[in-house]
């Protein structure tokens, strides 16, 4: 169909579904997401909300336990049939390349990646071994790069697109302190989103980043260390942390799993943002627009 006509059906039966109360048309219908760090905080909110617009999710994870658990829970809310849990390291190529087979053993292909798994280590630069720099470039950068580089070479051969979201972080644009090497490594997620951008525009596959504001509710990043040094270098206690971000920023909001989940599915679905790739989409209540304190 012409895009114009195709886009004016598409508002046409959700208009009627308005009118007849029918079900809402769910977009992701048929569709099938990869989410790396899927038994993490933000990760089970990315699978959750993927799920609820049809699309069938494979979780990725490092932690057998916590993927049990999950893909258990989700399972009981969504049924078995378009959940599956595997397990993955995302900074071996063997493993990222096993985990993809089996995607397409299970559900036929990979329409939507999610590159999400992380860690996170506070120490100054002075402190940053070798290891801890590299162990921050391997899970971000590298594991990044390997699960892109895979849908990206899947995404090619089944000829229909797709999309690629990386959640990247505020740090990969402003530097905070004792985290050189994490905030390194997200700004190179950014700039691996957009050479995704530009070799996948000619074959439909858009990338686009999400980068997340401090969301503490839920997330594992956010215990030990890297909780500790957050709220000592804003002399703050590890409970007032949650408040201290959300009065940090413009909207006085605190920004949840859920928030970046929406924004995820804004890039999964076609249908809301077939014009965009490259693109970087700040969810963090305002903080990066403006200096405050
Ligand atoms: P989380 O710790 O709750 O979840 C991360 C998941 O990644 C965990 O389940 C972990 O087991 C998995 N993982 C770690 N190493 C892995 C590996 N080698 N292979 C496969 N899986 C691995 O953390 P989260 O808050 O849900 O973070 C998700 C993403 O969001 C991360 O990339 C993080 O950097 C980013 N982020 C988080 C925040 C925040 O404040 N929580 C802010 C900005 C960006």
């Amino acid at each position: 169909l012409p895009e114009q006509e195709a886009f004016d059906i598409e508002y046409w039966l959700l208009e009627e579904a308005k009118l007849q109360r029918l079900p809402k048309p769910r977009p992701l219908v048929g569709r099938v997401a990869l989410v790396t760090g899927g038994a993490g905080g933000i990760g089970q909110a990315i699978a959750r909300r993927l799920l609820a617009e049809g699309a069938c999710v494979v979780l990725l994870d490092i932690d057998q336990g916590a993927l049990d658990a999950v893909t258990a829970e989700l399972s009981k809310a969504h049924g078995r049939d378009p959940v599956r849990g595997v397990h993955c390291d995302v900074t071996r190529e063997a493993s990222v390349v096993a985990a993809f087979q089996r995607a397409v053993l299970e559900y036929g292909g990979v329409d939507i990646l999610v590159s999400n798994a992380g860690i996170a280590s506070a120490a100054s630069i002075e402190d940053t071994s070798l290891e801890l720099w590299n162990l921050n470039q391997s899970v971000l950068a590298t594991g990044y790069f390997l699960v892109g580089r895979e849908a990206f070479r899947l995404m090619k051969a089944q000829g229909r697109g797709g999309s690629i979201v990386m959640i990247a972080s505020k740090n990969g644009m402003l530097a905070s302190p004792q985290a050189s090497a994490y905030c390194a490594a997200k700004a190179a997620e950014i700039q691996l989103s957009r050479s995704f951008a530009l070799e996948g525009a000619p074959l439909g596959i858009r990338s686009n980043v999400v980068n997340p504001d401090a969301v503490i509710r839920g997330s594992k990043i956010w215990t030990g260390k890297w909780s500790a040094e957050r709220a000592a270098a804003n002399k703050i206690s590890e409970q007032d942390l949650e408040a201290f971000y959300r009065d940090r920023s413009l909207l006085k909001r605190s920004v949840f799993p859920e928030d970046i989940a929406e924004a995820v599915y804004f890039f999964a679905a076609e249908q809301l943002s077939a014009k965009s790739t490259g693109n970087i989409l700040n969810v963090d209540a305002g903080h990066l627009a403006a200096f405050t304190r």
